[in-house]
């Protein structure tokens, strides 16, 4: 049966009407202009066709929705905040599916302060529980541009990283069990908050980062850290990405590795934000080397005590670390924030680096990841390559994580359609290769990858991926046609 016929052969009003049945009418979306806002990804690049979009409220609907899909043979395709950068959370044109949102289920289910844990569901916004936890004067680390939409379901299932993973780790290593409903519509529930559990295959391990493929995580249980009592905030200048790197061991070694943020920000980007956003102003004067947004945190109390000038203890310790990498010409300029606003400005800078790239002219992102001595080996060979094929670089990057987010960019959009794109990313994944680099870091793989995670992620490991892929879901119906190539 072709796949136009298997289209028209689904019994539309019906399936719709038992939607509306499990999660009430007002909760499922048929009209094209209510679903347009679920169909096309953050980027704009990405679009397809639904059937409905649906709103379930708990994870009983969400059970429910799935066994209604399985037995009339539709895909579904979960979603949150609906920002991901490799379009996993749009549906396709060719594949009858739902969009499932999961943005009703937005319940704080539990904190447990004893326990530093909270319980969330899916649909929190990851800012939510940022706030939510500072109130009970704890942090929840992960963060990163688009906190304000993101979900928590939407975290974990492209595994986030963001700009304090140098720290705590990316969404993964936050996590400590989930509750999610599989493909046959059981529900599997790990929300006990335990640190040790070592009874078999880990699925809250295998349900992150598989970006809804597996099964919708409903909710998780996260850990949360004591708030720092006091921060660095600061630019830094420095003479070349490998001086960043000096940089940042001997803060790390000297602060007992209190560096929560280490992102990467040139010259050519602080730029693009001025040109996109006349505003934003670089922190610096002079153009900047290598430019690094730092950030050191303590819950220490004896690193926010002031000395007689006004100074914490921690702020003099940085200071006095980053002088003598001035002294020793590592450092070429810096200035650190004297205020929560200046903080806050230079953190606006760096969340506005998307935004200003894509407003810079025609792109095309790598989301790498590198070893640390590796990058600016990878650096300096790809900008030669993209210099040479007529391409402007446009690169930032979560530094301290080895991950680089490396754009290729045009501002003339019309010269941007005759210029080698596949020859430039046929030489940086060349180039990752030889380096020990991965081709996706931390944004997923979705559908903007899948031709190069069939090209170049290793056989036996993608045969063991479609395997448990065709185990858990004999029918394709989580989100196909995404992370897992299932053709060679
Ligand atoms: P969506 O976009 O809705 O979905 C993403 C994927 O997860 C899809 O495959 C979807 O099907 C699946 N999914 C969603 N919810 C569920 C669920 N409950 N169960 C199962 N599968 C589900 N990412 C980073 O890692 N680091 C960054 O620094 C970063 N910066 C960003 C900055 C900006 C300005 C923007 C727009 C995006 C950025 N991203 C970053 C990418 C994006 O925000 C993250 O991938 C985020 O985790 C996606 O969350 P979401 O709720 O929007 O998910």
């Amino acid at each position: 049966m072709s796949e136009a016929e298997r289209i028209a052969e689904i019994p539309s009003v019906d399936f719709v009407d038992s939607l509306s049945r499990i999660v009430g009418g007002n909760h499922v979306f048929t009209d094209p202009a209510d679903m347009s806002g679920y169909v096309t990804d953050w980027t704009g690049q990405y679009s397809g066709t639904a059937i409905a979009v649906v709103r379930p409220s708990d994870v009983s609907q969400v059970s429910a929705i799935v066994k209604l899909c399985g037995s009339a043979g539709i895909a579904i395709v979960p979603q949150g905040g609906n920002t991901g950068l490799a379009g996993g959370g749009v549906p396709s044109t060719s594949t009858p599916s739902i969009v499932m949102s999961l943005s009703r289920m937005n319940t704080i289910r539990h904190f447990d302060e004893a326990g530093r844990t909270v319980v969330v569901e899916a649909g929190v916004v990851l800012e939510v529980l940022q706030e939510h936890a500072l109130k009970r004067d704890l942090l929840f680390p992960l963060t990163f541009g688009a906190k304000g939409s993101c979900t928590i379901g939407g975290n974990l299932a492209t595994n986030a990283g963001g700009s304090n993973v140098v720290r705590y780790g990316n969404t993964r290593e936050l996590c400590l069990g989930i509750e999610a409903v599989m493909p046959d519509g059981s529900i599997i529930n790990t929300l006990h908050g335990l640190r040790k559990d070592n009874t078999g295959y880990d699925l809250k391990d295998l349900l992150i980062g598989a970006e809804g493929t597996l099964g919708i995580i409903t909710a998780a249980v996260f850990k949360v850290f004591p708030r720092p009592l006091t921060r660095v905030t600061a630019f830094l200048s420095m003479a070349s990405v490998d001086a960043a790197l000096c940089t940042l061991n001997r803060i790390q070694d000297r602060t007992g590795q209190s560096v929560e943020a280490f992102e990467y920000v040139p010259q050519p980007v602080l730029t693009a934000i001025e040109k996109a956003f006349p505003d934003i102003k670089s922190p610096l004067q002079g153009a900047v080397e290598t430019g690094v947004l730092l950030e050191v945190g303590s819950s220490r109390v004896s690193d926010a005590k002031t000395d007689d000038t006004g100074s914490t203890h921690l702020t003099t310790e940085v200071l006095t670390i980053l002088e003598e990498l001035m002294e020793a010409g590592d450092i070429v300029d810096a200035v650190i924030a004297q205020s929560e606003q200046q903080r806050s400005d230079l953190w606006r800078l760096r969340e506005s680096v998307l935004e200003s790239i894509m407003e810079y002219g025609a792109s095309y992102h790598f989301d790498i990841s590198l070893p640390l001595a590796n990058i600016s080996a990878f650096l300096e060979a790809m900008d030669a390559t993209a210099t040479e094929l007529g391409f402007e670089t446009l690169t930032i990057g979560h530094l301290g994580d080895g991950n680089l987010h490396y754009a290729l960019v045009s501002p003339d959009r019309d010269k941007w359609q005759s210029l080698p794109l596949d020859q430039a990313k046929h030489k940086a994944f060349e180039l990752l290769k030889s380096l020990n680099g991965s081709f996706s870091a931390e944004h997923g793989i979705g559908q903007s990858k899948l031709d190069v995670m069939r090209a170049l992620k290793q056989p036996e490991q993608l045969n063991s991926m479609r395997a448990i892929k065709r185990a858990l879901d004999p029918q394709n119906l989580m989100n196909p046609g995404r992370l897992v190539p299932m053709t060679e």
